[in-house]
């Protein structure tokens, strides 16, 4: 089966179904096929193209020309700064760069040959392609990992592995091409591009961008037809947010209520936010758990128990194991692993980076993920964080990140929260709490809140510091950047 069947095939969706919509722009089926096969056709030499990867439905045309044309497509952050983003270029080498017409490049992309993508060809169709489908092993895009524990790195992703991740998915979530998705994630993730655009494209369903993210833009969607939205979790705590405010949360509350299913990823959700959204709509958000190099490798079922904390279990396709630090299977089982992945859903490797590829991978083809989990007795997975940035040994004690920022979210006074450790003479790691007080003015104190996570969790767990913020440092999908929260 071709990667986007519902674009070529005539038996598939209707034509006149919406595809795409970003604000008052919308693509049917057929003028989607019809603008991506002209394009593709432009295309075709061009060995590798980048892709100039604003909240517009020229992304869309761009990523699916690519497909179908067989070029390999480098998905740009239009907010990248110069420095990284001439390293990706670099990296990466395209010779092209596809854009909207009214798109202002930057200087880093001045030597690449630029091809403006017109959403417009006139002659709305949809044909068999003239293309033959590349083969599942061919490259169809080179995505950055986010870059939250180091300089982006670019991760060849077969076809075989997006068909696989959005087969799996369909299978866990019901997913049909009657489902309207509500989007307002960048599209030069995973996230936003695999499971948001061409997740829906592959079903024969539709996606509706909201450009930026707003509660209003998600009620009024959800409203209207959407059936599912996909967030990361500084969405869901907006959310929660706008729900225990004083009014106009009522839209908000039923909308969701109203939904098939709402999903979270990317990052840890917290479950105070899980909670807060539970009891103001009588909804629980799934979560699913994947990155860039994997795809997607657990999530919670659409008849699945969501259960606060954890990302479910394994998906259809995919083999996953916690082993200890030295790979070897865990002595015992209840105790905390690092996640190894194995299945369909792999990348093939990273550009240009022969080390990175072997170290990440053993030699029956396993990916250590560098996530920590514990399993519940059932094969739901509990993410405890990352083995670089929090897994804190302290006191003999290995400590998960996660559960002590739960706890610090689960106090008034706490409006976000992270914990890292930092070295110390008597413990080894000393937990460190870095907070951001809901009200600046009369921070919660520091002996207050150790007094908190022990009472929740276990003295061991409670900060020994506490260092207070305006605000976390988060990248564009939300994630807190650990590593420039240390001096
Ligand atoms: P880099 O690899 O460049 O440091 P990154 O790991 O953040 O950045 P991505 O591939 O975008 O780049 O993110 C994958 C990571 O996101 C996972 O390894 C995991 O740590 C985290 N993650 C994704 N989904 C979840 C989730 N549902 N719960 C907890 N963590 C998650
Ligand atoms: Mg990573």
């Amino acid at each position: 089966m071709p990667l986007l069947p519902a674009l070529q095939d005539p038996a598939g969706p209707p034509a006149a179904r919406e595809a795409v919509r970003f604000g008052e722009q919308s693509l049917n089926y057929a003028q989607l096929a019809a603008a991506a096969d002209a394009l593709a056709a432009r295309i075709a030499d061009a060995g590798r193209v980048a892709v100039w990867a604003a909240p517009v439905p020229e992304t869309v045309v761009a990523v699916v020309a690519a497909l179908r044309a067989g070029v390999p497509a480098v998905p740009l952050n239009p907010k990248t700064g110069e420095r990284e983003l001439a390293h990706i270029v670099a990296d990466s080498a395209p010779s092209t760069v596809l854009a909207a017409a009214d798109d202002v490049l930057p200087p880093a992309l001045a030597a690449l040959t630029r091809v403006d993508v017109d959403v417009d060809t006139g002659e709305p169709a949809r044909s068999a392609s003239s293309f033959a489908e590349p083969s599942p092993e061919s490259p169809a895009l080179i995505v950055y990992t986010s870059g939250t524990t180091g300089p982006p790195k670019g991760a060849v992703l077969p076809r075989r592995a997006i068909a696989a991740t959005l087969d799996a998915l369909e299978d866990a979530w019901r997913w049909t091409g009657d489902d309207v998705l509500v989007h307002a994630l960048p599209l030069f993730h995973v996230h936003g591009l695999i499971l948001g655009v061409l997740g829906p494209l592959r079903r024969g369903g539709s996606v509706r961008h909201l450009g930026r993210f707003s509660t209003e833009g998600v009620t009024r969607e959800l409203e209207s037809g959407g059936t599912m939205l996909f967030g990361v979790p500084t969405m869901y705590h907006r959310i929660a947010e706008a729900l225990a405010g004083p009014s106009a949360s009522d839209g908000l509350a039923k909308a969701l209520a109203g939904a098939r299913l709402l999903v979270s990823g990317s990052a840890a959700l917290p479950v105070h936010d899980h909670e807060r959204i539970a009891a103001a709509t009588g909804r629980r958000v799934i979560e699913r758990y994947g990155m860039t190099e994997t795809l997607m490798n657990t999530g919670v079922r659409a008849d699945g128990e969501p259960r606060p904390g954890t990302v479910g279990a394994p998906l259809r396709g995919v083999e996953l194991r916690l082993v200890e630090e030295d790979g070897s299977a865990l002595a015992d089982p209840a105790s905390i692993g690092e996640i190894q992945v194995r299945g369909p859903n792999l990348f093939t490797g990273y550009l240009n980076r022969p080390d990175a590829t072997a170290a990440a991978l053993t030699a029956d083809g396993w990916f250590r993920t560098g996530d920590m989990a514990t399993l519940d007795p059932d094969g739901y997975v509990r993410i405890v964080g990352r083995k670089a940035t929090d897994l804190i040994k302290s006191g003999g004690h290995k400590i998960g990140a996660g559960e002590i920022e739960n706890a610090l979210l689960d106090h008034p006074g706490v409006r976000e929260a992270a914990v890292t450790g930092e070295p110390d003479p008597d413990l080894g790691e000393r937990i460190v709490a870095w907070v951001v007080p809901a009200d600046p003015s009369s921070p919660p104190p520091a002996d207050e809140l150790a007094g908190h996570v022990a009472a929740q969790l276990s003295p061991h767990k409670r900060p020994r510091t506490v260092r207070y913020l305006d605000a976390l440092p988060r990248n564009d999908l939300g994630k807190i950047m650990k590593r420039s929260l240390h001096g």
